[in-house]
């Protein structure tokens, strides 16, 4: 079924960067077995899916949209793809993104860009783009994302389903190519929030395997959504409505809040002063976390090796400069300029301490409100090339989901509406583990 639905749509949404067929025929017969054979059918039992491509599949090309990694077969399965495996789900492909996850619109894969479903001339977000467009075309019935300053969030917002970052720790980071690895957190993308909790419930869970993996127990999820949300205290940042913001993004976002006036939530607005300094904060700390984690990709261990190397330092130096795209050079260069001796307090450690403050706002608002609302990106999706030559632009449409990130703080992104035919997404901010409350607010909403 999947299969069709691909034939008929992925030459225009181009979601994929690697269809293995054979593997999911493989796969579903095993299911078939396992029936056979007498083993229950879980509720995932069957469903095909797809997975960002920086989460190693066993056997499976992980290329995490790099020529660097296009000929990289993992030999292990990262722990959510196991745990999806035990699900009794069904891998279709992995799908295309920003290269290693740097950047919000897909085209700075160095394959192909992914297209809009709702309008093939758009982006469709980034950097998990593929995971949300093949959801958003119907290719897949969910899917995994990376989220490290909105990866997650926002392309679910642009394509109009649900997308979940959960808490920092909540989910195994075990076999996902690290980006940044104080702020990466594996999550759902999915047609509806049901569907989101069934997943969440699937993938999260302590793993030995993941140093910063939270030894916490894993709540029921689904009993979270009763649609009550009487009582229920809401704040809003001034700083997520005021400028910067389409104005006919906030009208959505304030269409929303009354609704869930309606259910019997109450609304106030707050303010989380340090979230101007957020974005500059990620992109030191982003940026230098970067180049160390991807210090790793030397032409020797993984992936592509030049050819026109001579001795040892042009290995390294050729395989880097031939392997890494334009966007990802920037970071590197960017992070390992922050962390070099006499820029280190200036820059890294600064960020640090700005970190801190971001954090603090959160929970200040928090002691007096049980979720935060805002909308999930300034604007809707934009044209494919529009903002693809400054990257300041492109680094401003992450404003509302960075601060969260930092903060390590669960966020759930739920459609609410469209703007100029392109969809709208709200985003619901929790305290740390309460990723139930999320659900039920986006499940009572939706
Ligand atoms: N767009 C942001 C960036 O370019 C966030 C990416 C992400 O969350 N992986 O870094």
């Amino acid at each position: 079924q999947s299969y069709t639905r691909i034939g008929q749509v992925e030459s225009k949404v181009r979601a994929f960067l690697t269809l293995d067929e054979e593997n999911a025929r493989q796969a579903a017969v095993k299911l078939d077995e396992q029936l056979t054979s007498g083993q229950a059918r879980g509720d995932l039992f069957g469903l095909p899916i797809g997975i960002k491509d920086n989460m190693v599949t066993e056997g499976l090309r992980t290329t995490c949209a790099s020529k660097f990694l296009s000929n990289y077969n993992p030999i292990y399965d990262a722990t959510v793809v196991s745990k999806l495996k035990e699900a009794q789900t069904v891998t279709i492909g992995k799908l295309n993104m920003d290269e290693f996850a740097m950047g919000g619109s897909n085209e700075n894969s160095a394959y192909h860009p992914t297209h809009n479903p709702w309008n093939t001339d758009y982006v469709p977000g980034g950097s998990s783009g593929g995971s949300a467009a093949a959801v958003a075309a119907g290719e897949v019935y969910f899917s995994l994302g990376s989220d490290t300053g909105g990866s997650i969030r926002q392309p679910a917002a642009y394509c109009g389903i649900v997308g979940l970052k959960p808490t920092y720790g909540l989910v195994s980071r075990y076999g996902l190519v690290a980006f940044a690895s104080s702020l990466d957190q594996i999550g759902p993308l999915t047609k509806n929030v049901e569907d989101s909790a069934y997943l969440l419930q699937a993938i999260a869970g302590y793993d030995a395997k993941d140093s910063t993996s939270a030894k916490v127990d894993i709540p029921d999820y689904l009993s979270a959504l009763t649609g009550d949300v009487k009582g229920l205290r809401i704040g809003v940042p001034k700083e997520y409505m005021g400028n910067g913001i389409d104005p006919a993004v906030k009208e959505k976002v304030l269409e929303a809040l009354k609704v869930l006036e309606g259910l019997g939530a109450v609304w106030e607005e707050v303010s989380l002063p340090h979230s101007e300094y957020a974005v500059a904060t990620y992109y030191l700390l982003a940026s230098s976390e970067a180049s160390s984690n991807l210090a790793r990709f030397d032409g020797i261990r993984y992936g592509v090796r030049s050819d026109n190397a001579n001795n040892l330092l042009d290995l390294y130096h050729l395989s880097r400069s031939e392997g890494f795209g334009p966007e990802v050079k920037r970071r590197i260069m960017l992070g390992t300029y922050a962390l070099s001796s006499g820029y280190y307090d200036a820059y890294y450690l600064k960020a640090q301490q700005v970190r801190t403050l971001i954090k603090q706002d959160f929970d200040q608002v928090f002691e007096k409100y049980d979720i935060i609302i805002g909308p999930t990106a300034p604007t809707p999706a934009f044209k494919i090339g529009e903002q693809s030559n400054d990257p300041l632009t492109m680094y401003l449409n992450d404003i509302m989901t960075i601060p969260v990130s930092l903060a390590g703080i669960p966020a759930i992104s739920v459609p609410c509406g469209f703007v100029n035919e392109l969809p709208v997404g709200l985003q619901v901010i929790g305290k740390a583990l309460d990723e139930a409350t999320l659900l039920r607010v986006a499940h009572a909403f939706e």
